[in-house]
């Protein structure tokens, strides 16, 4: 059967090398091209663009994004199973995808990229909440990065975008909307994947500022919202009891009720809190 970039189906592709998922290394395959194109048009104009992919797998996502028109692409994979089918792509677009086998949370990938750089990937679950915390904590603001769109389980993309007051709001929110802009781009059921997973997925499109929203030390907002979230059932006079000396003065000088919980204070709030703190 003809597939719309004229490389086997990816069917074809996983029984000719034997690629048979393992839960270990987080294995949920995407088999539609015509959803790899669109989880691929989610991260924007890709020409001219690098684009990092984590967990290429058998390459649906990796055809998406040359198909697509990505300069080039950058696909780190842990599996070596998974390097021939690669391999063959990369033949079918001469000079525009390279492979490194290993592992990306070892791996520094800006040594072979070329901005403006974006990131999709279908990640793999059990790295992907650590890949995204450092992708938004380099040591230098801007990041290297433009764009990151990227795959999580569902209830893992809602605590990325959820706003004060909601059950999913907490440090990850924070730390993405201070120096990002987050949306869900798509959802997507078990059966998009093979083999199912047992919880439902959506991409999460983040565009990252120029600088972050609200002035603040990276390292004191962490503990001040650590700290306030830790006990997020509590009240903050109670929550950050012990973080600095005369604390509900400095609370209400930052805009909160000492007897706020921290699921209600946004991010402002909590920017002029870790700036006081620092003062102090
Ligand atoms: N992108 C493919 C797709 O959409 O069909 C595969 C996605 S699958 C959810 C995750 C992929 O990440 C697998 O190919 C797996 O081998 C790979 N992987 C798992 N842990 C990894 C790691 N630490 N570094 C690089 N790749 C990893």
């Amino acid at each position: 059967m003809a597939t719309i970039d004229g490389l086997p189906p990816l069917r074809d592709v996983i029984n000719t090398h034997g690629l048979s998922a393992r839960k270990s290394l987080g294995q949920n395959f995407l088999l539609d091209l015509n959803l790899t194109a669109k989880i691929a048009r989610q991260a924007g104009d890709l020409t001219g663009c690098d684009v990092l992919e984590v967990g290429p797998g058998p390459g649906g996502l990796t055809r998406g994004l040359l198909s697509e028109g990505a300069r080039r692409v950058l696909a780190i994979e842990k599996d070596r199973r998974c390097l021939p089918a690669l391999a063959e792509i990369a033949d079918h677009y001469p000079g525009r995808l390279q492979v490194i086998e290993g592992d990306a949370l070892e791996i520094n990938p800006l040594a072979y990229l070329t901005p403006p750089i974006r990131i999709c990937s279908n990640l793999p679950y059990n790295v992907g909440t650590e890949l995204l915390v450092r992708w938004l904590t380099p040591p230098e603001w801007p990041p290297f990065w433009q764009s990151l769109t990227l795959m999580f389980q569902r209830e893992v993309a809602e605590r990325i975008v959820a706003t004060p007051g909601s059950k999913a709001y907490g440090r990850l929110a924070l730390l993405v909307s201070w120096r990002a802009e987050a949306r869900i781009a798509i959802n997507l059921p078990p059966e998009a994947f093979t083999p199912p997973p047992k919880v439902s997925s959506a991409v999460v499109h983040l565009t990252a500022l120029p600088e972050p929203r609200y002035p603040a030390d990276p390292k004191v907002l962490e503990r001040v919202v650590a700290q306030a979230f830790n006990q997020r059932r509590k009240m903050l006079r109670a929550a950050l009891k012990g973080l600095v000396p005369d604390l509900e003065d400095r609370l209400i000088a930052s805009g909160i009720q000492p007897t706020d919980r921290a699921e209600t204070v946004g991010l402002e709030q909590f920017c002029a809190l870790a700036r006081n703190v620092k003062a102090s």
